[in-house]
């Protein structure tokens, strides 16, 4: 009987949930991501929730949007291309640099056991953090500090997502790479190109996938 009262709630058209599985649909499968984890964590994780309540009504639209303090939440399509990119799986420790939001690696953290992430902002790496622990994830680790600096103690990771650009590829993420790992990186100053970077016994591979426009990585 009850099924009466939840099955409209669970349908309405204007929910919020309507809005993302719509999102997944017509922006990030549309576009060619198939990777079936990829596309469950962007059904899973409420978009909503990690941008200011005044632009709520926005999370689910095909753009980034502010989050405060001159940086951004990315455009959704981007958070999913570069999670698909980064190739990861149930067990890996991921590296984060920018936390932003947070919302990046809560997709991460539907996926991967464990998900460390470093913002340089003080606000934006607190919020986050009490966010995210609001939400429930206790396998993201969020630390307040220089993401040129990686996080030593923590590696080598499985993969490493930079979701701001630098200039160069910074030596000390690809140090802290496994073998065999990728880092999925936008790399320049006004014109950056998403790379994914392999390493490998021999060094390390590069691969340009798209233009992109990202927030500066800053020293
Ligand atoms: N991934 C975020 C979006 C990040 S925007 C999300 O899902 O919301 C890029 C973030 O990188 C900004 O918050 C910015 O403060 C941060 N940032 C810039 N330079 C940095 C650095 N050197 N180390 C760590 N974070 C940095």
């Amino acid at each position: 009987m009850y099924l009466f009262l939840i099955v409209p709630l669970l349908c309405n058209p204007n929910s919020y949930s309507h809005f993302r599985q719509k999102m997944v649909e017509t922006q990030i499968v549309k576009r060619g991501i198939k990777d079936t984890l990829v596309l469950s964590a962007m059904r899973k994780v409420e978009r909503h929730l990690f941008v200011p309540e005044r632009l709520r009504e926005m999370a689910y639209t095909d753009r980034p949007l502010p989050i405060g303090y001159n940086q951004t939440i990315s455009q959704p399509y981007i958070v999913a291309l570069m999670t698909e990119l980064v190739n990861i799986s149930k067990d890996d420790k991921i590296l984060e640099i920018g936390t932003g939001s947070g919302y990046q690696a809560a997709v991460l953290a539907e996926i991967v056991k464990e998900v460390y992430t470093i913002e340089i902002l003080e606000p934006l790496a607190q919020s986050a953090e009490r966010k995210l622990k609001e939400l429930g994830y206790e396998n993201i680790f969020v630390r307040y500090g220089d993401g040129y600096k990686g996080w030593k103690e923590k590696a080598p990771f499985d993969g490493i997502i930079v979701t701001c650009a630098p200039e160069t590829i910074p030596e000390e993420l690809i140090r802290e790479l496994k073998i065999g790992g990728r880092m999925v990186i936008p790399v320049g100053d006004y014109f950056q190109e998403l790379i994914v970077v392999t390493k490998t016994e021999e060094g390390i591979k590069k691969k340009s996938i798209i233009p992109v426009r990202f927030v500066p990585m800053v020293h």
